[in-house]
């Protein structure tokens, strides 16, 4: 059985004197569940450097909510991959479906981005999911199918294989409610056979597939017992320290 990956996203959370009382409480609790997990935190950029140094050789890993495809030039505003490495960044959340929604991220550009990630060293964390409106029309396979082709777009399976996919519904994210177990599970089983069909099987048997979308400590545990769900994203269960932990405490039991 592989490790489950647990993550949070703060997204735009926190200020410095924050992200280190934050920490300061995380860390001294977090120990035990490593190796049982495999945890990491993606904090706003202006908190990376200072994150990465407070987990330091911990265990417990930081990455970036995004970056730019390019490495470095004329791109006002922007960070790069090479530059949340250069942070001590592990991983990258790539086309989170607030992007998509609130800056018009486009598949292509996910693809640049996953490549600048591997690129530099950083396990991207690729966003895939459905509207409601998609869903109801019976739409959620052909549109996986169609944002995992176009992301990886000429990957090998050796590269298709360091990336991780979060599958969230759109309907689900910020929402009263998660997707159900067995819905997602169905919508894990389609990536990891578009996988396979595209990468092989030892690549399909890799590939980290995570779900996201209203996990909590009352729900979490009846994902990472579904049989293609190898970890889940938290968004707002992940803001306070204590709740983040007992999530993680329950998928270090399973
Ligand atoms: C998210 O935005 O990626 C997310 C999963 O948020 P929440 O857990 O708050 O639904």
């Amino acid at each position: 059985m592989k490790t489950p990956v647990i993550f949070t996203n703060w997204k735009m959370n926190k200020t410095l004197r924050e992200t280190k009382d934050y920490f300061d409480r995380f860390l001294i609790s977090a120990k035990k569940y490593l190796g049982k997990t495999e945890l990491f935190i993606l904090v706003p950029h202006t908190a990376l450097a200072m994150a990465a140094e407070l987990t330091g050789n911990s265990g417990v890993k930081v990455g970036s909510q995004n970056h730019f495809w390019e490495d470095f030039g004329p791109y006002t505003g922007e960070i790069s991959a090479a530059m949340v490495k250069d942070c001590g960044g592990a991983y990258a959340l790539i086309g989170h479906y607030e992007r998509r929604l609130q800056f018009h991220e486009s598949l292509d550009s996910i693809h640049c981005k996953a490549r600048a990630s591997l690129r530099n060293r950083l396990i991207p964390v690729i966003c895939i999911g459905e509207s409601i409106e998609q869903r109801q029309a019976s739409e959620t396979e052909p549109i996986i199918k169609k944002q995992i082709d176009a992301i990886f777009k000429g990957f090998t399976p050796y590269e298709a294989e360091r990336c991780y996919l979060l599958y969230e519904p759109y309907w689900a994210v910020g929402a009263e409610n998660p997707a159900q177990p067995s819905e997602a599970q169905e919508a894990h089983g389609v990536i990891r056979e578009s996988i396979r069909k595209s990468f092989g099987n030892q690549t399909a048997g890799k590939v980290r597939i995570l779900y996201g979308g209203s996990v909590r400590e009352n729900n979490v545990f009846r994902f990472l017992v579904q049989p293609d769900i190898d970890g889940v994203g938290v968004g707002r269960g992940g803001l306070d320290p204590d709740s983040f932990l007992r999530i993680v405490e329950i998928a270090a039991s399973i």
